[in-house]
C-alpha cells in the first residue's frame, strides 16, 4: 500500500485563530505556524488559549522544522509555549524572526531557540520535505506562502494572503509563481477562508493612505490615529501622510513603540527624518503640527487611547476637536469594548472616525472570492482543502472551489485534530489524534480546565454563599453558627431576614439529619447544599455556588 502524506490541523479550522498544521510522511514531520487564540466572553480570566500539541510532544524526534508563514499572534505566538517542551530548528522570514525574538525573549526562550531565517524563492529541505516560500500581500510585511514538495506530491500552503496590486514598500504577491507550480502540477492546495464570505476583490492598502490624506489635509486641530500594532504598512503610510502636512509623530503603546522599533531595525519601515518625537515633546508644537499613532484599536482597557479619553495618559488628555481615527475593525468578539471606547471619545468632545461610518479608513489582509478564485485557477490543484476560518467560512471556500470545477470529492474540510490522507490519487479524512485547547491564565498553562472553568461562570453569573458552622464532634450538636458568607449573591448588610432564613434553613436541616440518625459530616454539607439551594432557588430565582463549611471544636 503506498504511503501517505498526513495532513492533521491542531488548530485553525472551525475558528479563527491558534493556526497550526501538522505534516507527517513517514518518520518526518514539518510543522507549520504556531499560533495562539483569544478567549471568548465565557472563559473567565483567562488570558489565552493554545492548541494542545500532545500529538507532537508524543512525535518529538520526528519533528524536522516548524515553518512561520508571517509574524501575526495567531500565527506564532503559542511558540514560547511549544518551546517549552518542543525544540525544533524554526524556519521564518526576516521581519517574522525579529517579532520572533522579541517574544521570546520576554519568555527567557531566546537562548534556546534555533531561528532560521528564509527567503522567498530559496527552497530548503526539512527531512524529505522540501520548502519554497512565496511573497504573499498581507496586513504584515514578510508573508509567505509555502509551496512543499513532499513525496506523494506539492502542497501549497497559502498562510494569509491577499491579492494587493499596490502594496506598499513591497511587491505584489509573487503570482507568477504561483502560475509556475500550477503548470508543473500541484496535488493540493490549502487556502485561506476567512473572507470566502466577501464577494469582489479586497481593496488595496493604498486606498486607506488616499482616505488619511483626505482627512490630514487642512485640519486644524490634534489626529490620532490607532491601528493593529502589526500593521506596519498602515503604520508607514500614516507617518508619510504627517510628513507631507507638516505634522510631528509622536509614538504611544507598548506594542506600537516596540513594531516600530523593530521593523525600523529590520528595513520594513521608512520613516522621514526628523518626523517622529518623543511623547513628551509633543507639547512644544501647536495642535495642528501633531499626530500620534497609538495602541487601542480594539478598545483594550489598558491602552494608550483608552487611556487619552480617561485622562489618564501621561502626555496626551482627549479633548473637545481632537481628530480620532480608528483605522482598523473590530476583530469578532470585540465590538463591544471598540463601542465603548467610540463613545467615550465622542463625550469628550472628540471628532471620532470609524469603519462603519467611514469604510475607506481600514482594508482586510485577507483575499476575497475572486482572489480566492483567481489564486484556484493559477495554482490548478487537484485536492483543495480551505483552512483558517469558522465551518462557515470553509464550506463557503469549498463551494467556490467546485464552482471552479474542483469535484466534491477532491475536497476536504477538516476539523482540529482529524487527520487528513492524502496519496497522489485520493484525499480522505482519517482517524483523530489527540487535540483540543489548552487554556493560560497567568503563568499557569492548562491548570485552568473544563470544572474551573465552569466554577468561574458559576460564580460570575450567581455568586458564592458559605455556610460556616462549629459542631461537637462526639454528638454532632451545633457548638457555633451557622454564619453566613455571601460574595456576588447578596450584600449581607441588606440581606438581613433573607440571610436569617438561611440560618434557621440549616439549624432545621441539622436536625433533620440528627433525627435520621445522619452523622457523616459529607452527608451533613449535602442535606445543608441541597435545603438552601431549593429554598434560595424559590425565594429568589439564583442558584449561587453553596459551600458548607463544618469545623470541629
Ligand atoms: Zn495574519
Ligand atoms: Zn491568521
Amino acid at each position: 500500500m503506498a504511503e501517505k502524506l498526513k495532513i492533521i490541523p491542531l488548530g485553525g479550522l472551525g475558528e479563527v485563530g491558534k493556526n497550526l498544521t501538522v505534516y507527517e510522511y513517514k518518520e518526518d514531520i514539518i510543522v507549520v505556524d504556531c499560533g495562539l487564540g483569544f478567549p471568548d466572553g465565557e472563559m473567565y480570566g483567562v488570558d489565552v488559549v493554545i492548541p494542545n500539541v500532545s500529538y507532537l510532544s508524543r512525535n518529538i524526534e520526528k519533528i524536522r522544522a516548524i515553518i512561520l508563514t508571517h509574524g501575526h499572534e495567531d500565527h506564532i505566538g503559542a511558540l514560547p509555549y511549544l518551546l517549552q517542551d518542543i525544540n525544533a530548528p524554526i524556519f521564518a522570514t526576516a521581519l517574522t524572526a525579529a517579532l520572533l525574538k522579541g517574544k521570546l525573549e520576554e519568555h527567557h526562550l531566546a537562548k534556546i531557540a534555533d531561528i532560521r531565517l528564509m527567503e522567498t524563492g530559496v527552497s530548503f529541505k526539512a527531512g524529505c520535505f522540501g520548502i519554497e516560500p512565496i511573497h504573499v500581500n498581507h496586513s504584515i510585511p514578510g508573508a509567505v506562502a509555502l509551496a512543499i514538495t513532499t513525496p506523494v506530491g506539492v502542497v501549497v500552503h497559502t498562510g494569509d494572503f491577499k491579492i494587493d496590486v499596490t502594496p506598499i514598500k513591497s511587491e505584489m504577491i509573487d503570482l507568477t509563481r504561483f502560475g509556475e507550480l500550477g503548470k508543473k502540477g500541484v496535488l493540493l492546495m490549502l487556502s485561506d477562508s476567512t473572507n470566502a464570505e466577501n464577494s469582489g476583490f479586497s481593496h488595496s492598502e493604498r486606498i486607506v493612505g488616499k482616505r488619511l490624506a483626505e482627512l490630514f489635509e487642512n485640519c486644524k486641530s490634534r489626529i490620532i490615529v490607532t491601528t493593529f500594532s502589526s500593521n506596519v504598512q498602515r503604520i508607514q503610510q500614516v507617518i508619510e501622510v504627517a510628513a507631507r502636512y507638516g505634522r510631528k509623530v509622536g509614538i504611544t503603546g507598548r506594542s506600537m513603540e516596540n513594531m516600530i522599533k523593530v521593523a525600523t531595525e529590520m528595513g520594513s519601515i521608512d520613516i522621514p527624518p526628523d518626523t517622529i518625537v518623543e511623547m513628551a515633546k509633543l507639547r512644544n508644537y501647536p495642535r495642528d503640527q501633531i499626530a500620534v499613532i497609538t495602541t487601542g484599536s480594539q478598545g483594550e482597557a489598558m491602552s494608550a487611547l483608552f487611556r487619552m479619553a480617561f485622562s489618564e495618559h501621561k502626555f496626551i488628555d482627549i479633548s473637545t476637536g481632537d481628530r480620532v481615527v480608528i483605522s482598523a475593525s473590530a476583530v469578532p468578539g470585540n465590538e463591544k469594548t471598540v463601542s465603548r471606547l467610540i463613545n467615550l471619545l465622542l463625550s469628550r468632545g472628540a471628532e471620532v472616525l470609524y469603519r462603519s461610518v467611514d469604510d475607506e479608513l481600514h482594508v482586510s489582509g485577507h483575499a476575497c472570492q475572486e482572489e480566492l478564485k483567481m489564486l484556484i485557477a493559477l495554482v490548478k490543484p487537484r485536492f483543495f482543502m480551505p483552512i483558517h476560518g469558522e465551518q462557515r467560512h470553509l464550506r463557503t471556500h469549498a463551494a467556490l472551489a467546485h464552482s471552479m470545477g474542483i469535484e466534491p470529492n477532491c475536497t476536504v474540510i477538516g476539523d482540529i485534530g482529524r487527520i487528513v490522507e492524502v496519496t497522489k490519487k485520493s484525499i480522505k479524512l482519517g482517524g483523530t489524534v489527540q487535540s483540543g485547547r489548552v487554556l493560560v491564565d497567568g503563568t499557569g498553562i492548562g491548570d485552568v480546565g473544563s470544572v474551573v472553568l465552569r466554577d468561574r461562570q458559576h460564580l460570575a453569573q450567581d455568586g458564592m454563599l458559605v455556610v460556616v458552622l462549629s459542631l461537637n464532634s462526639e454528638d454532632n450538636s451545633l457548638l457555633s453558627g451557622p454564619d453566613i458568607i455571601s460574595r456576588g449573591f447578596v450584600y449581607v448588610k441588606d440581606s438581613g431576614s433573607l440571610i436569617d432564613e438561611m440560618k434557621s434553613l440549616v439549624v432545621d436541616t441539622l436536625e433533620g439529619c440528627s433525627l435520621n440518625n445522619i452523622t457523616d459530616w459529607a452527608t451533613i454539607k449535602t442535606s445543608i447544599k441541597t435545603a438552601l439551594s431549593s429554598f434560595l432557588y424559590k425565594t429568589t430565582k439564583r442558584s449561587p455556588m453553596i459551600l458548607p463549611v463544618i469545623m470541629e471544636i
